[in-house]
């Protein structure tokens, strides 16, 4: 028995459907050894399939034995018919069994590597065996271009690429004319030299001449068994030497590059996912917050920019250069204005944008010969806040061009402010302090432009003014330095006021007798405290407008400087990069040890029930939508990757382990997901930037980690999709695997694409 490779003992074989259990085969005895042209005949339907397939380990059998080299078999489990299939056997069925989208080369070069041959070897040995089959000329036609005589002989090519010592060819010229099956033959014959071949068909005088062996079946049975002629006798066994290598890249490649359509679907299948994933994701993540439904109160700080905080020393004691350092070190902290106050306060320089002028026809009349009208200006809600000459963190640069303002009435204009040279006219406004008739208008000259930020930014000083002016009672008033351009420079000592506001010194200088004053030049002799001396002036002040004349005094700049001087913010302003580095800046600030607040968290806590109720909305929706694509991905892919089961079988039929198919789908899977991550990011990021709202929103509020989130979110959903599609692959591919499940041998039945 040792020289029979292949012994079957009463085998019999069920094909159980859902009416009834039809026998494939009803008991075979047989025997062959190498060296045999075995054909076998048969009527249809008599099992000649069905034994050809038992014979190649593709099917398994329900009783009796069959022995491999003196082995049985009937113990095997599918790991061991995977090996017994990729080490024995070459198999030709009658649909081809190539893969139509690969070349004619790259038909054989697979199986070549597939059965463990190193890459060079198989290019060679590929070359000659397509010549020998006649196809070398068209080794790099698709092999769905053929016509069915060169489809078969491809298909005998590659089985006699493969190193195999059994050969079965199951109706092979079942398609084909007589001289075309007349060289099938002969090539089998050739190649029964050394190995078993094993022919079903059921135009046995084609092989005649050739076979050594004649079998018929009926019935699944074997009716005659009939030798024709001496079998070969073949050389020793020629054991192939498999390296040991993965191939589920290059099977990977394989399935994916024959197919360039169904590629370019599947990765804009996956683009489609993750750009859903990535923007409902995305959206539900930053709607778990709900800081936007609440609707900000202004009361504490007027100014409740998202980006701004505020932060002072824990004793209340004024900011020195170290904690601005210190401030400015923080990540994400884009600058720091040093003069907190000036955040608070509102400045319009442009008419119609910043201010409206109203004229009050009422208030008309005639003075003299002059007829006039009344008018006054009112600020707008969305005027700018006020700020002074920022600090940056890392050195960065502020000035671009010009200078930076030397006195208070210079300033430094941001991109889209006015340009160099020019003066533009400024109205202060502190919303929460002054009624909004009360507005100090001045005129700034443009000395310098900067690259950063928006709108323009004053001098040190003039932080000081409005912090003295904020912090005006009804009883006190504040100073305002004279500009030292003026035409008529005041002296040391000296303010201008109205003949109204003479009226009112004496009540006014007991109050601004009680300010801190540190110069002394400024006292008289004899005395600790500071006397001003009015300027007789018979018209009003000119340039200051509003703000109860009577309480804001102009004093020349040293004066100013002289009482001021004491007035240093213990309190600063940061701007940050994003609100949603709120929280971690703000933890980071307080452990340093100072007083740290979102002045928009501080306001915003009355919830706005519509908000409140649209953001549960839009989060319902997001979950719902991301579930439904989850969903849609899941059955979807299988059904996109169904179009490889075939390629799948007929590569399991030269060797393909499971293992390696299934590595080779999560590859595929794995390859098109990154790929699918990459075009939808860049469609949800292009999405941001043409102005769809919420996903803007999701850009600018979504911080670095989330995205990893949306993309391992997306990965899972693709993995859990890539296990079912290898299950049902599996299921279809490798029936031997798990449950007996029986393998469609339906006649003809060509892979299509
Ligand atoms: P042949 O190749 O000689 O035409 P087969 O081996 O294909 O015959 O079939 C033998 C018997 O088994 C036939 O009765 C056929 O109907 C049945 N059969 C073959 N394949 C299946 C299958 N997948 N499910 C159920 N019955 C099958
Ligand atoms: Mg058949």
């Amino acid at each position: 028995m040792e020289d029979k490779i292949l012994v079957l003992k009463d085998i019999k074989k069920y094909y159980t459907g859902a009416q009834a259990v039809v026998m494939g085969l009803a008991g075979v005895d047989l025997s062959f050894s190498r060296g045999e042209f075995v054909a076998i005949t048969g009527e249809s339907g008599s099992g000649k399939s069905t034994l050809a397939h038992v014979l190649g380990g593709i099917l398994p059998y329900e009783n009796g034995e069959m022995y491999f080299r003196g082995s049985p078999t009937s113990h095997f489990d599918s790991l061991d018919w995977e090996r017994y299939r990729r080490d024995n056997i070459s198999f030709i069925s009658q649909n081809y069994g190539i893969l139509p989208g690969a070349t004619v080369q790259k038909n054989v070069v697979s199986a070549l590597l597939l059965s463990g041959m190193g890459r060079r070897e198989a290019q060679g040995a590929a070359e000659k065996i397509l010549r020998q089959v006649e196809l070398w000329e068209l080794r790099r036609r698709r092999a769905a271009k053929l016509s069915s005589g060169q489809k078969q002989r491809l298909s005998i090519a590659r089985a006699l690429a493969k190193p195999a010592p059994i050969l079965i060819a199951d109706e092979p010229t079942g398609n084909l004319d007589a001289e075309n099956s007349a060289k099938i033959i002969e090539l089998l014959a050739q190649a029964a030299k050394d190995r078993l071949v094993i022919l079903v068909t059921h135009e046995f005088p084609e092989a005649e001449d050739l076979a050594t062996r004649h079998i018929v079946l009926r019935d699944g049975q074997v009716v005659t068994d009939t030798p024709l002629r001496p079998a070969n006798e073949p050389g020793a066994i020629r054991t192939p030497q498999r390296k040991k290598r993965s191939m589920s890249l290059y099977v990977a490649g394989l399935q994916t590059g024959s197919r360039p359509i169904w590629a370019a679907t599947v990765a804009a299948f996956f683009a489609l996912t993750a750009f859903a994933v990535f923007a409902f994701l995305g959206v539900f993540i930053i709607n778990l917050d709900d800081t936007s439904t609440y609707r900000y109160d202004s009361s504490a700080f007027p100014n409740g920019s998202k980006t701004r905080i505020v932060v002072s020393t824990l004793d209340g004691s004024p900011m020195t250069q170290e904690d601005y350092n210190a401030l400015l070190a923080v990540r994400e902290v884009s600058s720091l204005e040093p003069n907190g106050y000036v955040t608070d306060v509102q400045y319009a320089y442009r008419e119609g944008v910043d201010y409206q002028v109203v004229v009050n026809h009422e208030q008309a009349g005639t003075w003299g010969e002059q007829h006039y009208v009344t008018s006054h200006a009112t600020v707008n809600d969305s005027a700018p806040y006020a700020q002074t000459i920022p600090l940056l963190p890392g050195g960065r640069e502020f000035l671009g061009a010009g200078r930076l303002p030397e006195n208070f009435y210079e300033v430094v204009a941001g991109p889209g402010g006015p340009s160099i040279g020019q003066t533009i006219h400024v109205g202060f406004y502190a919303p929460a302090k002054w009624s909004y008739d009360n507005v100090v208008w001045l005129d700034f000259r443009v000395v310098g432009a900067t690259g950063w930020g928006r709108g323009v930014y004053f001098h040190e000083s003039v932080g000081r003014f409005l912090m003295s002016a904020m912090q005006m009672t009804q009883t006190t008033h504040c100073y305002l330095p004279q500009d030292p351009e003026a035409a008529e420079p005041l002296e040391k000592g000296t303010f201008l006021c109205s003949d109204a506001e003479k009226e009112n010194l004496n009540r006014v200088s007991e109050v601004m007798l009680t300010l801190p004053v540190t110069d002394p030049e400024l006292l008289t002799q004899g005395t600790t405290e500071l006397t001003l001396v009015a300027k007789d002036r018979s018209s009003p002040i000119k340039s200051i407008h509003g703000l109860s004349n009577n309480r804001l005094l102009m004093v020349n700049a040293e004066n100013f400087d002289a009482l001021t001087g004491g007035l240093v913010s213990e309190q600063v302003s940061l701007t940050i990069s994003d609100y949603a580095y709120t929280d971690r800046i703000l933890e980071q600030i307080q452990s340093m040890g100072y007083i740290a607040t979102s002045p928009y968290r501080l306001g915003a806590t009355k919830q706005v029930p519509e908000l409140a109720a649209e953001r549960m909305q839009t989060l319902q929706i997001c979950l719902t939508a991301l579930i439904a694509v989850v969903a849609l991905q899941i059955v979807l892919l299988r059904a996109l990757f169904s179009v490889q089961t075939e390629s799948f079988r007929i590569l399991s039929n030269i060797g393909l382990t499971s293992r390696t198919a299934r590595a080779s789908v999560l590859w595929q899977i794995l390859l098109f997901t990154l790929l699918g991550q990459l075009v939808g990011g860049a469609a949800v990021w292009m999405c941001g930037c043409n102005g769809v709202k919420r996903i803007e929103q999701m850009l600018r509020y979504l911080p670095l980690p989330y995205v990893l989130i949306l993309s391992g979110v997306h990965l899972a959903a693709s993995l859990l999709s890539a296990l079912l599609v290898i299950r049902s692959m599996e299921k279809q591919v490798y029936p031997l695997a798990g449950k007996n499940r029986d393998l469609d041998l339906g006649e003809g039945k060509e892979e299509n694409l």
